[in-house]
């Protein structure tokens, strides 16, 4: 018998709590019960959001919500500037070309993170542009980018920062009104510890005033000016998945208790030990400036990714992701974000040490592990 661990980006482990939540019956959804769970649910999420601004609630993916971002800005002809570094930016590119918008792509290479000296490049050579859409943690390279930055570059100017913040809220650092980020867009499946189905978007002033001067709205479903009158009344426009909402309450308190500058705290100690491990492997890390919900590595020269990924689920049961497009069967990635703590990330790094050296990659068998428990213990102090 093995014990399945999962440990992708998304989807990831679920809490018992939210878990024994989606076993319960189902429930009818236009009830003053209901209402006041999707009340409380939206003030907790604000609280994970750092922001004072609605958050929408949407049944869909991510991706739903981050069309929604763009349908309810852009018309056909507005300029998008899109900050492209792993396939999550090139998403923005391609729903905006899908919806009539001109995508400005501004792309870096698989590993890097966007410079704020190049969005400033952006909007003096199009000044004209409407929005600028970027990545918080680019989930497929493990690449962060500076959305801090790029929130000042745009304060007083009249385009508006959508951030998909999908693999990134409840991880690091996002402070959505500080910040000056205008949409931020979430999904339930990554560290918001819930299974896929429920997407959000948080929506500033200044994003208000350019979907209600929108009289070209392309889409029905995601027409965000109906969900804002909806929750007036703390409801909904169309069904939503209020399974997952009652379910999300559980989550949500959870990070509450822990407090959001701990969750981020813990995220990045765990992308620390994770890094360390792997690196002491002698695997090499993708990512110049890395996030904290997950390491992304090359695998071995020589060595076949996908044979390490199958290994990793067949003979120790652990389910981590490869690589995606071009980097298929080039890449690992190890999820550390959500429902996880340390021993995940001592778990992941172990299995993979024993997979390589099954593998018979060239490495020291527990340098992996001792080196990502060096860094977990190098934050403890003594205790009498
Ligand atoms: C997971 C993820 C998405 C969303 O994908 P869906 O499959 O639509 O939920 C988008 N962006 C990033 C950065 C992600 O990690």
């Amino acid at each position: 018998m093995l014990k399945q661990r999962l440990m992708t980006p998304g989807p990831t482990p679920v809490p018992e709590e939210t878990l024994l939540e989606l076993a319960k019956p189902v429930t009818f959804h236009r009830s003053g019960q209901f209402r006041a769970i999707l009340a409380e649910v939206l003030e907790d999420l604000k609280y994970v959001y750092c922001t004072k601004n609605l958050v929408l609630p949407l049944t869909c993916s991510g991706t739903g919500a981050m069309e929604a971002a763009i349908t309810s800005t852009g018309v056909p002809g507005d300029k998008a500037i899109c900050l492209i570094s792993g396939r999550w930016g090139e998403r923005w590119r391609n729903i905006s070309k899908a919806f009539g918008l001109i995508p400005i792509e501004i792309t870096v290479p698989y590993g890097k993170s966007v410079s704020p000296a190049q969005l400033e490049a952006a909007l003096k050579e199009h000044p004209d542009a409407k929005i600028v859409c970027c990545t918080l943690s680019e989930t497929a390279t493990g690449a962060r980018n500076d959305i801090k930055a790029f929130g000042a570059i745009l304060k007083d100017k009249p385009q508006i920062l959508i951030v998909d913040a999908i693999s990134g809220l409840a991880v690091m650092e996002c402070r959505t009104d500080d910040w000056g980020v205008d949409m931020c867009v979430t999904g339930s499946q990554k560290a918001l510890m819930l299974p896929a189905g429920l997407a959000f978007v948080s929506v500033s002033d200044k994003a208000w005033k350019l979907i209600d001067a929108n009289t070209q709205q392309k889409s029905f479903y995601f027409d965000l000016k109906k969900y804002r009158d909806n929750l007036k009344n703390n409801d909904t426009p169309f069904t939503p998945a209020n399974t997952l909402i009652k379910a999300l309450k559980h989550s949500l308190k959870m990070l509450r208790a822990e407090g959001i500058e701990n969750t981020w705290a813990r995220h990045a100690r765990m992308g620390k030990a994770c890094r360390a491990g792997l690196s002491a492997m002698n695997l090499k890390l993708l990512a110049e400036d890395p996030v904290d919900g997950l390491t992304v590595a090359w695998v071995p020269e020589g060595v076949d990714g996908t044979e390490i990924l199958t290994r990793l689920e067949k003979g120790y049961g652990v389910k981590v992701a490869g690589g995606q497009d071009t980097l298929k069967g080039k890449i690992i990635r190890v999820a550390h974000m959500g429902y996880m703590d340390m021993f995940d990330v001592l778990t992941a790094v172990s299995a993979i040490e024993m997979v390589l050296v099954e593998m018979g990659h060239k490495l020291e068998p527990g340098a992996g592990i001792a080196a990502a428990q060096k860094s977990l213990t190098s934050g403890i102090k003594a205790k009498a």
